[in-house]
């Protein structure tokens, strides 16, 4: 029994490195009688004041009494973390070993991190939402399925109102959004509340204006193009039921939604769902991880689903639903694999494609090209002595940008003047070599002046706006030529476009990352399921010096299942995910020896783990060396996920303890997207 008299101590969530609660006493103004777990206080911490969330009561510390402080300010009357959200927060922070108290407080918009008064926001921007999103008059109607999309609404309907996995695998165009739009009207009509999680690019304002056309409620998204406050009204009209769908990107998974009833994740095998620093979730698995514990359906979208979420439909634990055609009157685009070995090329591009884009621009259609690499030329080299432009701080190449004339470091923030004598030899033979898109408008100017030419990059699109702008201008007919990077690639509908070309296809030949192909393959199906998305068919063009690669045929002229199968076939020979459970440390330091020495230290307190875990490293990471730092990095694979967590687990105090620490940095990341 609870000694009614004793001291309560107040359990505090902070932002701290710190795999801990804090303890207070309570504030000495008193009124805490009425606190409730997720509502935030304001404390005293070391030399600052920090705001916390109130997790509980206890009446033991290990901290001596004397040493306990305060709690200040009792913030809120009402709870910001509910309980649903607050469970989720505490299996992420044990799954991916973060702080819980950086993952609660990453749980709410960041006005309510530095303890802005949640309900004056509440209130007064609750009228102006509304208004700003009153329905329109007349929604749109929704379209009279197909038989594949009416089997799989089907499907979905009949699980009803319980936990289930549905992976909606539907070629680009096939109609994977009317059915989430049909599954989302039966939700509502029972008063429950829809979150859907797009990809960072994806979510367009067409996107948005979709669901707004359809639904005489009030649809809110969230994502990074917001300010501040307008990312904290979004979060409010959630929490507050007012909205009834909310878009977001990657960290809406967090957001408080009273109502749940559904959850929706559109091309769920895209690299955005996983944060890659800090706190290394993977939105996807969290958002599975939510409708377990909500009790609620989950529908994955994507034409090309991730072979992790491909195997977990194969073993029977999420239900496979396939739209294996376009819907409506759009045919599939028709591919062909141009071999450009020995071809004469004009900066890259062959004479038939060039030929081929004259024909569509005469016939008043629009034309894409794809390329993967910003900037002018992604090599400057000196023709007399073979010396590269590295950048300094990561020994890595630098991007020649025309437009700014300098050279750009893609993997940090440096850039410097362009120079003209080589840095070995000084002789003044310098040459950019290799294409990037910046190249590529150029020649495609020389040859099409008379037609107008959009290029869509980061660098084309810094502006605020400007994106919407270029899109804009795209859809009104005034750009024909259309030049871009994977921003371009996916979410976007282009009616008239009907050539689509894939300048360099080879890109994921050569890397060390296992996922590389994979990721190649999504990546330019995507691309390709750009064409010809209404009436008139499409047609695709993908240039590579490795026509007979074993891969490229079934990815091309059969279907994406048969490539994945392949891959996934490998991948089982290799024990490699999701055949087996990777956990990679990372840990970076001026010298290299302090980072290695500390991923040793690591590698050595798993010792006695040596027969259920394999260890490899530590080793240099594939990029040696970013921003002056070097990386060094130490890969732990289990072919079990419980046996990987239970060690990392009972270790992670022990890797705390470590000495040199301070001389590094050091990360863990469960699940690793991407090896670099
Ligand atoms: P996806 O999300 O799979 O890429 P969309 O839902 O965007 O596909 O549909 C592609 C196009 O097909 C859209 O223009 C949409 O209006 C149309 N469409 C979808 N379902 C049907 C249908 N059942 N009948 C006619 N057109 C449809
Ligand atoms: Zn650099
Ligand atoms: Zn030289």
């Amino acid at each position: 029994m609870k000694d009614t008299q004793s001291i309560k101590l107040l359990q505090i969530a902070l932002a701290v490195p710190l795999r801990r609660y804090f303890h207070y006493l309570p504030p000495e103004t008193g009124g805490w009688e009425k606190l409730q777990p997720g509502m935030r206080v304001r404390v005293p911490f070391r030399r600052r004041e920090l705001i916390g969330i109130f997790v509980g009561f206890t009446d033991q510390s290990d901290v001596a009494p004397s040493k306990l402080k305060p709690v200040l300010d009792l913030i809120d009357d009402s709870i910001l973390i509910p309980e649903d959200i607050f469970k989720l927060c505490g299996w992420a922070s044990e799954y991916y070993h973060y702080p819980i108290g950086e993952v609660l407080m990453n749980a709410l918009p960041v006005l309510l991190r530095q303890g802005k008064n949640a309900t004056t926001v509440l209130t007064t921007t609750r009228k102006k939402n509304v208004l700003a999103a009153c329905p329109s008059e007349n929604t749109e109607q929704s379209l009279l399925l197909n038989t594949e999309q009416q089997t799989a609404l089907n499907a979905i309907q009949a699980a009803g109102n319980h936990f289930q996995v549905f992976l909606l695998d539907g070629v680009t165009g096939s109609g994977k959004t009317e059915v989430y739009l049909q599954v989302i009207a039966d939700v509502l009509k029972a008063q429950k509340q829809v979150l859907v999680l797009v990809p960072e690019i994806g979510l367009t304002p067409q996107t948005i204006q979709r669901f707004r056309e359809r639904f005489s409620i009030l649809v809110v998204a969230l994502h990074s193009g917001l300010s501040e406050k307008e990312r904290l009204q979004a979060w409010s009209s959630a929490h507050s039921n007012d909205a009834k769908i909310l878009i977001g990107t990657r960290s809406a998974v967090f957001s408080s939604m009273p109502n749940l009833g559904l959850i929706i994740i559109d091309e769920e095998h895209d690299l955005s769902f996983k944060q890659q620093d800090g706190f290394r979730y993977h939105a996807r698995d969290v958002a599975i991880m939510r409708a377990h514990f909500k009790k609620i359906p989950i529908i994955l979208g994507s034409a090309t689903p991730a072979l992790e979420t491909l195997y977990k439909a194969q073993q029977g634990k999420f239900i496979h639903l396939r739209l294996p055609n376009r819907a409506g009157a759009a045919q599939l685009p028709e591919f062909s694999v141009l071999d450009i070995r020995n071809k004469p090329l004009e900066e890259g591009l062959s004479q038939a494609i060039l030929e081929d884009i004259r024909q569509h621009l005469e016939r008043g259609e629009q034309v894409m090209l794809f390329l993967n690499r910003r900037g002018f030329a992604p090599v400057l080299l000196c023709r007399a002595c073979g010396w590269m432009a590295i950048c300094k701080r990561c020994d890595m190449r630098m991007t020649y940008h025309q437009h700014s004339n300098r050279l750009h470091c893609h993997h940090c923030a440096s850039d410097i003047p362009l120079f003209t004598q080589c840095g070995a030899c000084n002789k003044k033979e310098l040459q950019a070599v290799g294409l990037g898109t910046e190249r590529l408008e150029k020649v495609l100017k020389k040859n099409f002046p008379n037609y107008s030419i959009a290029r869509i990059d980061r660098d084309s699109t810094k502006r605020k706006g400007s994106i919407e702008a270029l899109l804009q201008a795209i859809q009104s007919g005034e750009h024909r030529i259309l030049i871009g990077t994977q921003m371009l690639a996916k979410g976007h509908h282009f009616p008239n476009v009907t050539l689509v070309t894939i300048v360099d296809a080879d890109g994921g030949f050569f890397s060390s990352d296992f996922r590389a192909l994979e990721r190649m393959g999504q990546l330019l199906l995507q691309v390709a399921g750009r064409a010809g998305r209404v009436e008139k068919k499409g047609k695709v063009i993908i240039q590579t010096h490795y026509p007979d690669h074993p891969l490229l045929h079934p990815l091309f002229y059969n279907s994406y299942q048969q490539f994945a199968d392949l891959i996934l076939k490998e991948r089982a020979g290799a024990a490699l995910p999701p055949y087996s459970f990777f956990a990679l440390f990372r840990a970076e330091a001026y010298q290299v020896e302090h980072a290695t020495h500390f991923l040793q230290t690591v590698k050595k307190l798993f010792y006695p783990a040596n027969k259920e875990l394999q260890l490899l490293g530590p080793v240099p990471a594939p990029m040696p060396r970013r921003a002056g730092r070097h990386r060094v990095q130490l890969l732990v694979q289990a072919n079990q996920r419980a046996v990987l967590q239970k060690f990392l687990k009972n270790l992670l105090p022990e890797i705390e303890k470590i000495r040199q620490k301070q001389r590094v940095r050091w990360s863990l990341d469960v699940d690793p997207a991407e090896m670099f």
